[in-house]
């Protein structure tokens, strides 16, 4: 027996891991505490510790991974602590970038560039059902989107599985082993844990409230009546892995004055918030582009341009209606206030500020302006990026990369005969069919990539820093996989295909143009049999 083959020493490799992995998550939870309170030196300190205890066991339990993001966090700290507890926009934004990869290892697929390669497990759902069948054909589902699933004979095996490895999701029948057992099951494996397992329940028939209650008490996250579906629980999935990771707020600060600048950095900075300051409004638009903030603050008078006037030429922008902003002045005389708020000002901060006062303000104004935001550019049906703010990112995307020389691809995706799809299986099949695609790309897409419902059954992708030719093979790989999903439906199975068209930038080039391209080349997908990718030219 070869020492891989050795089941115990699996079990122990599988044990030390969790180990590390709990060490991460309690990481995980200083850093998300952090950003809801004021930073101090006490959580940092606290912070420092329990990133270096991760660091420890992930040495000695040899998780290169986790040891790598240990140490690189482990340094910025040191950084922070060199410049005598001072945060500044870039440690920040590391540290963020690294916390954020951390609580993706073992979890879900790697944000690396090689995207062909197969996603790993992430952590497996467990499903208690009654009916065994049903569950082969979930799990079937399931393992497109590359999410592993389990299914159980009865109570004992079920335990038997908690006791092994914690699921990242539990979808139970209340039925499940016997009348009501399914939720003395869900309340006894959620008992002593600390982080309570999420769970779908379900019932075949509808339940009476005690039982919804009782559910309720059991973690039961959701109550599916009738049928459960594999996109169902994929969703549920998505929605817990993504409420992983938070941004944190993006401020411009436009002040011709340096040190006044500076000064607004460092007291925003040291709430974690990521500040660009520039003291030149006339470069406050190409800024804006860039860096995308979540808010601006805006000194009232600057040389050469009011902050009004720039605010007013702000507004203009369809872009950045919606971006609060606030002027930060000496000036105390009412009348100009109420002036300044009627150009599209949202507040008025007099100078001198009290830092607590500007923090509260900045990350009151911001944390409503980003779930507006939320509600404003998502498509309802899938989540994607709708139409318009597709568009706004193919620009924000074609600026970075003018900017940065980066190549930049743009990807039509259009499903196949998709009314026939409507015709044969109804309009609510027709419409999972578009969900699931959604999530498909979502899972097989890099992060930085940004995905679009164009319209009905068109879909928009923008690849920055791709290639035409990178941006096909990704895109093939998935148009192949797509079609190899099967649909459990009446009259029988359904799979669907997409054609798939893409353009990448060149010189000079308006993203008119571009997603003309990439039209042109969809079109020629289309005519040349479908079930393709063409790129342009
Ligand atoms: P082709 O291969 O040429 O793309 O054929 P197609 O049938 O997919 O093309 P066409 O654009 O003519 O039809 C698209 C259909 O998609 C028409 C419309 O009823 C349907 N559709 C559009 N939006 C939705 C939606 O949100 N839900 C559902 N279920 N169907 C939709
Ligand atoms: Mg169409
Ligand atoms: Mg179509």
């Amino acid at each position: 027996m070869t020492e891989q083959e050795d089941p115990s020493r699996d079990r122990l490799k599988h044990h030390f891991a969790q180990r590390v992995i709990h060490q991460a998550r309690q990481v995980l939870e200083v850093w998300q505490r952090l950003q809801r309170v004021e930073w101090n030196a006490q959580d940092m300190a606290e912070l420092t510790e329990a990133n270096l205890r991760l660091l420890r066991y992930a040495e000695r339990f040899d998780q290169p991974e986790h040891t790598l993001l240990a140490q690189n966090i482990e340094q910025c700290l040191q950084t922070v602590s060199a410049n005598r507890g001072r945060l500044n926009s870039a440690v920040i934004t590391e540290l963020n970038q690294l916390m954020q990869r951390l609580s993706r290892t073992g979890l879900r697929h790697s944000d690396q560039f090689d995207q062909m390669a197969l996603p790993p497990l992430r952590k497996p759902v467990y499903m208690a059902l009654q009916d065994h069948d049903r569950v082969e054909r979930l799990i079937q589902q399931l393992d497109f989107f590359g999410l592993s699933a389990q299914g159980f004979e009865d109570a004992v095996t079920f335990r038997a599985a908690m006791a092994e490895r914690h699921p990242a999701l539990i979808v139970m029948e209340v039925d499940f082993d016997g009348p009501g057992v399914g939720l003395e099951l869900a309340a006894e494996a959620q008992a002593g844990l600390e982080h309570k397992i999420p769970v779908l329940f379900f019932s075949h028939d509808d339940t009476d409230t005690p039982t919804r209650l009782a559910a309720v008490r059991a973690g039961g996250q959701e109550f599916f009546t009738g049928t459960i579906d594999a996109s169902s629980v994929l969703e549920k999935v998505e929605l817990l892995t993504r409420s992983a990771h938070y941004e944190p707020y993006k401020v411009m600060v436009v002040d011709d004055s340096k040190a006044q600048a500076i000064h607004t950095e460092m007291v925003l900075n040291s709430a974690g918030i990521v500040t660009r300051a520039i003291t030149d409004p006339v470069l406050a638009m190409g800024e804006l582009a860039d860096f995308q903030p979540d808010l601006i603050i805006l000194d009232m008078y600057m040389p050469g341009c009011v902050g009004t006037e720039l605010a007013k030429v702000i507004r203009q922008h369809e872009r950045y209606v919606s971006v609060p902003i606030i002027y930060l002045s000496a000036e105390d005389d009412l009348d100009k206030q109420l002036d300044a708020m009627s150009e599209g000002g949202d507040d008025f901060l007099t100078k001198p500020i009290k830092p607590r006062h500007l923090i509260a303000t900045v990350r009151t104004r911001a944390a409503r302006a980003r779930s507006l935001r939320a509600r404003m550019v998502r498509d309802s049906l899938t989540g994607l990026f709708n139409h318009t703010h597709t568009l706004q990112l193919l620009e924000d995307a074609r600026f970075r990369a003018r900017r940065f020389r980066q190549p930049l691809a743009f990807a039509m995706i259009d499903i196949d005969h998709f009314k026939k799809v409507n015709d044969t299986y109804g309009h609510p099949m027709g419409d999972r069919v578009i969900k699931s695609l959604a999530l498909f790309l979502k899972q097989r897409l890099r992060k930085t990539d940004h995905i679009g419902r164009y319209g009905g059954e068109e879909f928009a992708v923008v690849l920055p820093d791709t290639d035409a030719q990178s941006a096909f093979r990704v895109l093939d790989e998935i148009r192949k996989r797509f079609a190899e999903i099967r649909y459990p439906a009446q009259p029988g199975e359904l799979s669907c295909t997409f054609s798939c068209g893409i353009a990448e930038l060149r010189d000079g080039m308006d993203i008119k143009t571009l997603s003309k391209r990439a039209d042109e080349a969809l079109y020629e997908a289309k005519g040349g049999g479908r079930n393709r990718v063409e790129v342009f030219g």
